[in-house]
């Protein structure tokens, strides 16, 4: 990770920059999940990013648990681990509102505005910076293929 500081200090605006670069180097919930229910891959073939999101769903609906593991870029990681932190405790359909959020926001596929992303607006910096965009949402693609179990692994393209 030795491109973290000149990736945040040229790409990311200064007020999200130490959010983004505290998760790139210590990420949250990082490892193997032990009792996953659910899990998805999530490659990047752009950047080179690759990630493993695991899950653990109880009754079929709430995400007791959530971890990932893999190497990628400062910004793949600390969306990765953003993303944990944020939908541990969720219900499905609260973490795939979330996913619907994001995606909205980074990609400009919505209205700007719609969505309040809280602490994740630190992600909004790779807007400028299309070719970071498929970092930041790689692991919500993750996300995203591991609650509808889709074979095979998620990828940006
Ligand atoms: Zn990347």
């Amino acid at each position: 990770m030795s491109n973290v500081e000149a990736i945040a200090g040229d790409d990311l605006r200064d007020l999200y920059r130490e959010l983004i670069l505290d998760h790139a180097r210590k990420p949250r919930h990082f490892g193997k999940l032990e009792g996953a229910t659910h899990r998805a891959e999530g490659i990047n073939p752009l950047c080179g990013d690759k990630l493993k999101l695991y899950l653990a769903i109880e009754g079929g609906n709430t995400i007791r648990d959530a971890s990932f593991e893999g190497s990628g870029c400062a910004i793949s990681v600390a969306s990765a681990s953003l993303l944990t932190d944020t939908v541990i405790g969720l219900d499905v359909a609260d973490a795939m509102h979330w996913f619907d959020g994001v995606i909205e926001r980074l990609t400009g596929s919505g209205p700007d505005g719609k969505t309040d992303l809280g602490k994740l607006h630190a992600l909004e910096g790779v807007r400028e910076f299309p070719s970071r965009v498929k970092c930041a949402t790689l692991a919500w693609h993750a996300l995203q293929s591991a609650i509808e179990k889709q074979s095979g692994p998620a990828t940006t393209e």
